[in-house]
């Protein structure tokens, strides 16, 4: 137990079960209400203080824990449920230890009322948006089949006045795959974000999915605007995971890092998962009434599934000249078989290959220069010097095969 009370993990718990007002073409989470036929898909009172109580008590003698709500619509529960929350969390924690609250919201029931709430307790709020309106309103529709777009931007807007913390959560798919830069530009100047995270659907028997290379090419023409004009005013998910790797840092993301395991998921049952892409009958490790989430963090089983991750690797990944940069990525994404038939390769291998092989240089000069005391920042220069000589008619540095005039030029 002494080695479970020292380990930080991450647990993200659904209040609401799968249950949302919206109806996202590729969201994962629906068929889960098929887990509890005939649940009310609300997290009851008792179920709440005994997680917040269990997680606290994981976290004595750390200096901070993170209570983390997702969904489904976790905002469903009603701002009462969320009250009560930050109070029970708020009692329960040592002096001096901070709490961290976060929430994943679709942000269409955000108001000035949700907002103040969020901001009273510093709240780290998670917005769904997949872009301008035509390619976030492509899946992220209501159970009417109606986009969702002015609805979150409305909510998005309440947060915005009242100063609350965000974070722009985009999903990479069929309808904004082809726009990087679209999308990249109107999170950072329309909404105004400074933390953004670009999440891949992989649905491979669907055509909204994002192929490999899709990914690859929407993440290096992101990181081409960003490494020009964004180092240390925008925070891209993927980037500073990928610094952290090229620093010999454990990143903060799962997917790429050597193992995985301690980012588990709650359900409003408390009953408690591997994995929030593993909320299955195989993948459940016991119920909070039963045992401690320490506990339950730290069972064999668990462990054996976080060490799956590298263990189970194909031959192609583990002689892979960038899988210190990938790890592979997440299994629930290694569907595909190798050349040599070997099974267990990532979907989006060609384009994590792409991607790594791209910021390579870029990454070793930054993480030289965090070495060194200097700020990454200081790479832009050289960008623009280079850039200085380009001529506009040039093919464009990202790879697009466009002229750098109507590429990354504009
Ligand atoms: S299965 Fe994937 S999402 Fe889940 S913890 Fe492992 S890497 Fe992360
Ligand atoms: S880039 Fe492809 S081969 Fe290399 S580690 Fe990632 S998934 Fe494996």
């Amino acid at each position: 137990m002494a080695t479970a009370e020292l380990r930080p993990f991450h647990l993200l718990a659904k209040p609401t079960g799968a249950v949302c007002n919206l109806d996202c073409a590729y969201c994962f989470f629906l068929a889960k209400e098929e887990l509890y036929p005939g649940s009310d898909f609300r997290m009851a009172d008792d179920v709440l203080q005994a997680y917040l109580e269990q997680l606290v008590a994981a976290h004595r003698g750390l200096p901070e824990v993170t209570v983390a709500w997702q969904g489904g619509e976790p905002t469903l529960m009603g701002l009462d449920f969320f009250r009560r929350a930050a109070a029970l969390v708020e009692q329960a924690v040592e002096p001096g230890q901070q709490v961290l609250h976060t929430i994943q919201t679709n942000a269409t029931k955000l108001d000035p009322e949700w907002a103040a709430f969020f901001a009273e307790h510093g709240f780290l709020v998670g917005v769904s948006i997949d872009g301008p309106q035509a390619m976030h309103d492509a899946y992220r529709v209501t159970k009417g089949g109606r986009g969702s777009f002015a609805r979150v931007m409305q909510g998005l807007g309440a947060l915005r006045d009242a100063e609350v913390e965000w974070n722009a959560l985009t999903t990479v798919h069929a309808a904004n795959a082809e726009h990087p830069l679209e999308v990249y530009r109107f999170l950072r100047d329309d909404c105004g974000a400074q933390f953004m995270q670009f999440i891949p659907i992989v649905e491979p028997a669907e055509d909204r999915s994002v192929t490999g290379e899709q990914y690859g090419r929407f993440l290096i023409s992101v990181f081409e605007e960003w490494v020009r004009r964004d180092i240390g005013e925008v925070f891209v998910q993927m980037f500073d995971v990928a610094l952290a790797n090229w620093f010999g840092e454990p990143p903060s993301l799962c997917v790429h890092s050597e193992t995985c395991g301690r980012a588990l998921a709650l359900e409003h049952t408390g009953d408690v998962y591997s994995c929030d892409h593993y909320v299955e009958p195989g993948y459940l490790l016991g119920n909070i009434a039963e045992q401690s989430l320490a506990e339950l963090v730290e069972l064999p089983r668990q462990v054996a599934f976080g060490r799956a991750k590298r263990d189970t690797l194909p031959s192609q990944c583990v002689t892979c000249d960038v899988r210190f940069a990938c790890h592979g990525g997440c299994p629930k994404d290694r569907v595909l078989t190798t050349p040599a038939g070997e099974p267990g390769l990532n979907w989006l291998c060609d384009g994590y290959q792409a991607f790594f092989r791209h910021i390579d240089a870029p990454m070793r000069e930054m993480a030289g220069l965090l070495r060194a005391g200097r700020p990454p920042s200081d790479l832009s220069a050289a960008y623009a010097a280079a850039d200085l000589r380009r001529g506009r008619n040039e093919p464009c540095p990202c790879g697009s095969r466009r002229k750098w005039k109507t590429c990354h030029g504009t």
